[in-house]
């Protein structure tokens, strides 16, 4: 067993015996679940998955909401689906009538006001069409095609009252412009669509992995729609315990009554729990307690300071004919930042050799930041000599592979002149 699949391992069995929390009852079909169920999962951003405890199916509930996002801003865009629904936390219940006086416009997608309209915006034409979509794009984050449970849908759409006047708030005050009972009909079928926690886990890599499902490599929303879902889950979607989630869990997250959560690391990982019994907010307890201990274990807290990097200049070299910096890692705005400083001290008529072969990335803010100082320092007469794979990025100077050609290079052009 690998060291991940431990961890998962590690915590189910320190939470197993967690006793907290009661079945949600509201949907009758929820109260009948084993309230013993507690799986979990972790979707790595390069396709593989670690599970711990129960595999099977359960129906995704408002984990659904997410992804429903990312699908109507893929086909409308942030200003269209913002128009419709805000993105303030409500600070208030998922069942509560958080819409703006006036307009009716919901607080946020996470809540069911919000998730309502948010269903309603999924283009159809029809409510079928409208729902085939929807399963097909959950199928695609999930990586393999969903189904739905004809019996928790049946058991919410009987009782699903609370949901059908909030739809019927909305379309009075001309928030929702679809007719209720289909958009409600949608939204109910959308919230029974079974998952496991692989899939859970799977689905939230793809949010983390900018929009393209890790496993099956098939691009499911833009990159943009990825971060803009992820940024409404961070502030919205644990209800009224999102501020504290970030606080103490420190990922972008969204529950589901049904009891499951997922959590995603953006760039590095997405997770899948689930165990039945819910608190008075219908998150999961064992989740909750979980997702903290994984968050700990994995020390991916998104606000927490990185910690310093190396530093930016590995090495300076001020021999005859050229000044020479050796740059290295990854190059952002403070490495940038921090480079900026030694080339704008740099004496005037003496050639630069920038040796980038050690540096993995450069960031588009750094290729501008250096672009323009590269241009402010041929003007003032010193000719730069880049050392690496010219990629287009940085310009400014004149690149080549090796770093001898680029010394050479240097000794051949005059004292503060230009080649
Ligand atoms: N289908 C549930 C409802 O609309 C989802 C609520 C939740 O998962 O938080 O009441």
């Amino acid at each position: 067993v690998d060291p991940i699949s431990r961890i998962l391992e590690t915590v189910h069995r320190e939470l197993a015996g967690e006793r907290g929390g009661a079945l949600a009852d509201y949907i009758p079909e929820l109260a009948g679940a084993d309230p013993d169920r507690f799986g979990l999962a972790v979707a790595g951003v390069h396709g593989t998955v670690y599970r711990a405890g129960d595999a099977g199916e359960f129906t995704i509930q408002s984990v659904s909401k997410p992804f429903v996002l990312g699908l109507a801003l893929a086909e409308l865009g942030l200003e269209a689906v913002l128009a419709r629904v805000s993105a303030e936390p409500s600070g208030e219940p998922f069942n509560a009538v958080s819409l703006e006086p006036g307009t009716g416009r919901p607080a946020n997608p996470m809540i069911n006001a919000g998730a309502l309209l948010t269903t309603s915006l999924v283009p159809g034409p029809g409510p079928a069409e409208r729902f085939a979509r929807i399963l097909a794009a959950l199928s695609a984050f999930a990586g393999r095609p969903l189904t739905v449970d004809e019996a928790t849908y049946a058991s919410e759409h009987a009782t699903g009252d609370r949901n059908r006047a909030l739809a019927h708030l909305m379309r009075a005050a001309g928030a929702l412009t679809e007719p209720v009972d289909e958009v409600v009909d949608t939204y109910f079928r959308q919230c029974a669509v079974l998952v496991t926690v692989a899939d859970l886990a799977t689905m939230a890599a793809t949010l983390a992995n900018g929009g393209v499902n890790p496993r099956t490599g098939t691009r499911v929303v833009g990159e943009r729609a990825a971060g803009h879902v992820l940024t409404v889950m961070a502030t919205c979607g644990m209800y009224d315990y999102s501020g504290e989630w970030l606080l103490r869990v420190g990922l972008p997250a969204k529950s589901g009554v049904s009891g499951c959560v997922i959590a995603a690391s953006p760039a590095q990982f997405g997770i899948g729990i689930f165990s039945p019994p819910v608190d008075e907010r219908g998150t999961s307890v064992r989740a909750v307690l979980a997702a903290r201990r994984l968050s700990e274990a994995f020390d991916l807290d998104l606000v927490r300071h990185p910690g310093l990097s190396a530093p930016v200049l590995r090495r300076r070299e001020d021999t005859v004919p050229a000044t020479v910096l050796d740059l290295q890692g990854e190059l952002d705005f403070a490495a940038a930042e921090s480079v900026l400083a030694d080339l704008l001290a740099l004496p005037a008529a003496r050639p630069l050799v920038l040796d980038l072969t050690a540096v993995s990335r450069i960031r588009p803010v750094a290729a501008g930041l250096l672009t323009a100082t590269l241009a402010d320092l041929a003007r003032a007469g010193v000719s730069t000599a880049l050392v690496g794979s010219d990629t287009g990025v940085l310009t400014g100077g004149r690149w080549f592979p090796r770093r001898a050609d680029a010394l050479a290079w240097t000794t051949t052009t005059t004292n503060g002149g230009r080649t």
